[in-house]
């Protein structure tokens, strides 16, 4: 009988390594969602039902020999996974790979991908009736979002604030990445609020059209129909029991060794947005995270102690405005940093958002 390895979570991380160790292993994917969400293009489904169906992605196409079990792991320990009083799956290895939440729509709460492309859908209505709209948030998500906005609605007046006071100041950004970036919204009518806070919140639900009025800390007035709250990346570990619990920081990511295995553990690891890899989270990090535990648990089960090592990425964004439009910061052999303009950041992602890849990863291509 092959050797089981449960697989926690089925994001970008989860799903590539499950389908990598399917023909070697018994795999157990255990994910809540019916369809996989490929969220780095979710902000174009925002402004393009056509982009839809490129979000969500069925987890049948996945695997072969392995199972998907659609259920919340709520409680992981070494050798189990429990889904519920009453049933729990036994594990010769285990993978946690339950990455981070984030607020609508750049992921979603909802489990099944009709309800979350029907909220989708409403939100789109509710978009079409309105010409302001504000963004909490001016890092990645927000100005992608704002970009996303601008390029499909050339009327609607965006607003984007942060407490920061520039855009983009939670990562090692060169200047000339905000400057680009900041000069091509404004292009686009995209307003600027920086250096405070909103005093409050807007008192109504995310994407809905309900017209509003908030104000910064100091006192600038904001006037839009629909918000959307732009920040507040959170790791899900909460399930973990005590003894893995060990390992988890206060702001909830697992910490690691270079093998990716939870730190204290030998038949445990852990990949993508949970880690504690110094490096910003991306997919792409995620996807090589699940390259490395591959080749580690096939080392595992075959007796052996894990060989391959992950060596942190190299800081890299992407950053398209719309199909056409962005900048990006690319690390060039030898650490240096270059910043490149809208043709090839809508080359690299901007035109396709790396579905088609996603696609083939689910046998949808
Ligand atoms: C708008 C946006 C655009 C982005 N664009 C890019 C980009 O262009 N390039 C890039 O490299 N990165 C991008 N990212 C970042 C990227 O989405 C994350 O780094 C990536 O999702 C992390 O992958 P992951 O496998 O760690 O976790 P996730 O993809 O977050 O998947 C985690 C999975 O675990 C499941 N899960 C959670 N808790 C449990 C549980 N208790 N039991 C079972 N399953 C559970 C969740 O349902 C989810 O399916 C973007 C992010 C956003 C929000």
């Amino acid at each position: 009988m092959a050797a089981r390895v449960v697989v926690v979570g089925g994001g970008y991380g989860g799903a590539t390594l499950a389908k990598r160790l399917d023909d070697v292993a018994d795999v157990v994917l255990v994910e809540p969602k019916d369809a996989f969400v490929h969220a780095s293009a979710a902000l174009r489904a925002v402004v393009d039902p056509e982009w839809q169906a490129r979000v969500f992605y069925p987890y049948d196409g996945l695997l072969k020999r392995g199972r998907v079990v659609q259920d919340w792991a709520r409680r992981v320990s070494p050798h189990r996974v429990q889904i519920s009083p009453f049933e729990s799956i036994d594990a010769d290895v285990v993978v946690l790979a339950t990455g981070t939440a984030y607020p609508f729509p750049a992921k979603f709460l909802e489990n099944e991908a009709d309800v979350a492309s029907a909220r989708l859908a409403r939100m789109r209505d509710d978009l079409a009736r309105c010409d302001r709209v504000l963004l909490v948030g001016g890092g990645p998500v927000g100005l992608e979002l704002a970009g996303e906005l601008t390029a499909a609605f050339r009327h609607l007046r965006v607003t984007v604030v942060d407490i920061a006071d520039d855009v983009l100041t939670s990562g090692d950004f060169l200047p000339e990445l905000r400057a680009t970036i900041r000069e091509q919204l404004e292009e686009r009518g995209v307003e600027f609020v920086t250096g405070a806070p909103l005093a409050f919140l807007p008192p109504v639900d995310v994407g809905t059209y309900a017209p509003f009025t908030v104000e910064t800390t100091t006192r600038v007035p904001l006037e839009a129909q629909m918000w959307f709250r732009c920040y507040g990346s959170r790791a899900q570990t909460g399930y973990l029991d005590e003894e893995l619990a060990a390992a988890r920081r206060p702001d909830g990511r697992l910490r690691v060794t270079e093998h990716l295995t939870v730190v204290g553990q030998d038949r445990v690891f852990a990949i993508g947005d949970i880690t504690d890899v110094p490096e910003s989270k991306r997919a792409s990090a995620a996807i090589a995270h699940a390259d490395v535990v591959a080749r580690n648990v096939m080392d595992v089960l075959e007796g052996r102690r894990p060989s391959a090592r992950y060596h942190a990425a190299a800081e890299l964004i992407v950053l398209p405005l719309g199909p056409d439009g962005g900048a990006s910061q690319l690390e060039l052999d030898g650490g240096r940093r270059e910043v490149v303009g809208p043709a090839e950041t809508s080359r690299i992602k901007g035109r396709d958002l790396f579905s088609t890849d996603v696609a083939e990863l689910f046998g949808r291509a």
